[in-house]
């Protein structure tokens, strides 16, 4: 059967409390072994802890703060995220630890009053990855320009990390290529009609590309606007290998050898 490993997903939030042993146990069924977790801000810092003790195998924690929970309080979020990563030893499991920094970024769609701060908290947890040694997964929605100033400002041999759940232009994947050492998180959108992806995807060697669900937002079709889940990464893997034409079992060995290599692992 083929592995999959779902570089991004939220499946320690609320929406999973009901049926989390089920749902993961029918993402093992779809061939899902790995389930990263980037977090959100400090609320959802002992959930997500919680699962990693529970299945410290399959899923692997991240420390970061997303850009829509920078708030006034954005220092003191930001040094929770620190303290995650400096306190790790006691707080997570014996073989577990931090593999990446996210989810962090700019979204300038819901609101745009914090943007200085949101750039101000990108810079500073990048520069943390880059001490640390782990990679950065970023968000980023309506700010690709402004992603990519932060981006040459920051960016240097040691940074690595994930576009994650991109959905932009051929010269926007063209442009993260050439950070190098990043890549391209690819999800639901995918399926979509419009989405668009389907034109990009091509011009995008298959060493840039890592799959994740982002569950649970962003469900794939015919799950669109339902509750995602990590075992629909099954229906964006063959999406994906339809678009490059390739048999699905080298999709899979060629997307868990990048999420290896992103990950350190
Ligand atoms: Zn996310």
């Amino acid at each position: 059967m083929n592995k999959w490993s779902d570089t991004h997903c939220h499946i320690y939030g609320e929406q999973f409390d009901q049926d989390r042993k089920e749902m993961l146990l029918n993402a093992q069924k779809a061939g899902v072994k790995r389930f990263f977790l980037p977090n959100i801000d400090s609320q959802y810092t002992d959930r997500l802890l919680s699962l990693v003790r529970e299945e410290p195998t399959m899923c692997l924690p991240m420390t970061g703060l997303h850009p829509c929970s920078v708030k006034e309080n954005f220092r003191e979020e930001l040094n929770e995220v620190r303290q995650l990563y400096r306190q790790q030893e006691s707080r997570l499991p014996s073989g577990s630890k931090i593999v990446g920094v996210g989810e962090i970024g700019l979204d300038l769609y819901w609101d745009k009053s914090f943007l200085k701060e949101q750039q101000e908290a990108f810079i500073t947890q990048s520069e943390w990855a880059k001490e640390w040694g782990l990679p950065i997964i970023i968000h980023v929605r309506d700010a690709f320009d402004e992603i990519f100033e932060l981006m040459d400002q920051v960016n240097s041999k040691e940074l690595t990390g994930i576009f994650h759940c991109f959905t932009g232009s051929e010269a926007e994947a063209q442009r993260i290529i050439g950070f190098e050492g990043f890549k391209l998180g690819i999800g639901g959108v995918v399926t979509f009609k419009n989405g668009g992806l389907d034109k990009v995807l091509p011009h995008v060697p298959l060493e840039y590309i890592v799959l994740e669900t982002d569950s649970p937002y962003l469900a794939p079709v015919p799950y669109r606007g339902k509750r995602n889940e990590s075992a629909y990464l099954e229906i964006i893997a063959q999406r994906v290998a339809d678009i490059y034409e390739m048999p699905i079992e080298e999709l899979s060995r060629i997307t868990e050898a990048n999420t290896d290599e992103i990950f350190k692992l």
